[in-house]
């Protein structure tokens, strides 16, 4: 069997969470400034602010703008469900503009929506790949709102020399199946030092001194202990983004022109992929449907996934929900209905990513 993915951690994590554990300081401290300073100089931002989860990083990083109940948040319809159950609990609206053939969201779909309720965007960059920023800054600068990265799947990736979450707010997760993984955790990102301020006053109660409260805040804090798990991984994400990088090309390579299966888009000039997930589509071309490849690559020990299988507002839980405005999505809807990831994690040897090309192609061979 070849996971979908695979964790392992080295003796740099064991040794490290020694560390904390000898310490005896196992909440945030030391280690999550450390790890917090580290993850701001790989993003190349001034801030970097660590949360307990990357939801909680998308719900704080909206509060810190100001953004609440009567407030409209622009997103993609194509994304793990945190993104909107984020914007639902920060109490704003969620609309949505379709997504084109990278997966994120299109940028001509997003002034259309546009209102005088309108806060932000949230563009999230899906499978490590960054949605185009530069059109999306546009918008938002015509029209003075603000724009709140989710980037939970996209570390250290990159679009024209500017790393994911440097735009505006960004926000990670170091959920653990993500790139960088501490179980749980989060991170918020901004080059605002009033935003940033803010943030950290959230995530601790409103404190800022001890028992000097300044507003009603939160317990989102991230532990020294997972910092520890972490901060091994930020000296090795470059080479880890390489690897999947890497991995992603063989897949591209020894999978091209099979019928009904298309490849993920070539990155665009300028952006660097970091293949959180290598996702291909199956069309109606190909010789089998997209859920019986899926049976056929799990019963032949291929570890596959479906990410998304609906789109993230098609379930009856928001179908009438106050804060949900379902839209006309096409796009999204076809890409739930025919996509399909493999795996590029980085523990794959040559002879498992041959393994996964001559599976696949004999899946799809009529
Ligand atoms: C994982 C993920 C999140 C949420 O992160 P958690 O750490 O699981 O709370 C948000 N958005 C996207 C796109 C994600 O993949």
């Amino acid at each position: 069997m070849i996971p979908i993915t695979t964790v392992r951690f080295g003796p740099e994590e064991e040794a490290l969470v020694l560390e904390v554990l000898r310490s005896g300081q196992l909440a945030q401290g030391a280690y999550v400034e450390r790890f917090e300073r580290e993850f701001a100089d790989l993003h190349g931002v001034s801030h970097a602010v660590a949360v307990n989860n990357g939801t909680t990083a998308l719900v704080v990083a909206m509060e810190a703008l100001g953004i609440g109940p009567g407030d409209e948040v622009i997103t993609s319809p194509f994304t793990f469900v945190a993104t909107l159950n984020a914007i639902l609990e920060a109490g704003a609206t969620a609309r949505f503009a379709d997504i084109g053939e990278d997966f994120n969201i299109s940028t001509e779909g997003i002034e259309p929506l546009v209102t005088e309720r309108t806060k932000a965007i949230m563009p999230v960059h899906l499978y490590g790949y960054m949605a185009d920023m530069q059109p999306i800054m546009d918008v938002a600068t015509r029209h003075g709102l603000r724009v709140v990265e989710d980037a939970a799947q996209a570390v250290a990736a990159e679009y024209h020399g500017r790393r994911a979450g440097s735009y505006d707010v960004g926000s990670f997760s170091l959920y653990a199946t993500k790139n960088l993984n501490t179980g749980e955790g989060g991170v918020v990102t901004t080059n605002d030092d009033a935003v940033a301020d803010r943030l950290r006053l959230l995530r601790n109660q409103g404190m800022r001194q001890r028992y000097q409260y300044e507003v009603a805040g939160h317990n989102y804090r991230l532990t020294n202990l997972a910092a520890a798990v972490g901060l091994p991984q930020l000296g090795r994400i470059e080479e880890v983004s390489d690897i999947r990088r890497r991995n992603a090309a063989a897949l591209r390579d020894g999978l091209a022109d099979i019928d009904g299966l298309v490849l993920p888009s070539e990155p665009a000039e300028g952006r660097t992929h970091v293949y959180h997930q290598f996702t291909v589509r199956v069309t109606g071309d190909a010789a089998i449907s997209r859920d019986g490849a899926i049976d056929e690559l799990t019963r032949r020990g291929i570890g596959c996934g479906i990410y998304y299988p609906k789109v993230v507002f098609d379930y009856d839980c928001y179908r009438d929900h106050p804060g949900v405005v379902a839209a006309d999505v096409p796009n999204a809807f076809r890409a739930a209905s025919e996509v399909i990831s493999l795996p590029v994690h980085p523990y794959l040897t040559d002879a498992d990513l041959d393994e996964i090309v001559r599976t696949v192609r004999e899946v799809f061979s009529a």
